[in-house]
């Protein structure tokens, strides 16, 4: 589970997180959804502490993540960027090793294993020993989601993982994305994918001007919009 309690969070004089509050029960997935510039990636950036939240807390499986040092919270929450952030001299399978070998101390066989069976997980057994730029954008993407995995964590953050990719390589990342919901992974997904967040969030939450202006259930937030802001930003994006 992931509890967020009133997360501020200012760069300088711009304040972008205004007593941001929010649950996510354990299993469920939680669509963020927002115009540009509202705070959707600063909010994920706060709660793994990639920025530090000038006030409120975030508890992650009943631990507050302030409590945790940057390589133990990398252990506990799993992100997934836009533009994949792969070692681009290291190989698919390297890629996704790093982590267990180097930060959670497996030993290096064990490390390596475990990162060939994450791989074939997300169908790239074929492409372990290629680098970055040898592989699409989505089987980049897809490393990449394998690589979070790879460190078992409570809670996965993806912060726009189709938005980089051309159009007929999206499919196949939302479809893993629904798989991981499917088998009950904890997942905060910030997505421009309305049709993703309509079937496979259990909560949506739209966020304007650094505040969530309206948290429901799909049905609640695209067919019964309660606010004008959430109405007008519906009539731009569907
Ligand atoms: P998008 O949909 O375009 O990705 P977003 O909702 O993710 O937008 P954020 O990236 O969280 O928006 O940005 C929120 C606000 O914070 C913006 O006004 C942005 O300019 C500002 N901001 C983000 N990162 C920084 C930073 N490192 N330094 C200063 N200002 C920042
Ligand atoms: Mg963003």
């Amino acid at each position: 589970s992931v509890e967020i309690r009133d997360l501020t969070l200012a760069f300088g004089e711009i304040q972008v997180l205004r007593k941001v509050s929010l649950k996510v029960a354990p299993g469920t997935t939680t669509c963020i959804i927002g115009p540009s510039g509202s705070g959707k990636s600063t909010l994920l950036r706060g709660i793994n502490r990639l920025h530090e939240p000038q006030s409120g807390d975030v508890i992650v499986s009943g631990r507050s993540v302030l409590k945790d040092k940057p390589d133990a919270l990398r252990l506990r929450i799993g992100m997934v960027f836009q533009h994949f952030n792969l070692f681009p001299d290291h190989t698919a399978l390297e890629n996704v090793a790093m982590a267990p070998w180097k930060i959670k101390k497996l030993p290096k066989a064990k490390a390596y294993q475990l990162a060939a069976d994450r791989l074939k997980e997300v169908g790239l057994e074929q492409r372990a020993d290629h680098r970055p730029r040898y592989l699409s954008g989505g089987q980049q993407q897809r490393v990449a989601i394998a690589r979070a995995l790879a460190m078992d964590p409570e809670v996965m953050l993806f912060d726009e993982a189709t938005s980089a990719l051309d159009p007929e390589l999206v499919k196949g990342v939302l479809n893993l994305m629904a798989d991981l919901c499917q088998r009950g992974m904890t997942m905060i997904v910030v997505t421009h994918e309305m049709g993703f967040a309509r079937k496979v969030a259990d909560q949506v939450v739209f966020m304007d001007e650094g505040e969530i202006v309206e948290a429901g259930t799909p049905g609640e937030i695209f067919d019964n919009p309660q606010s004008a802001r959430l109405r007008r930003f519906l009539s731009e994006v569907l």
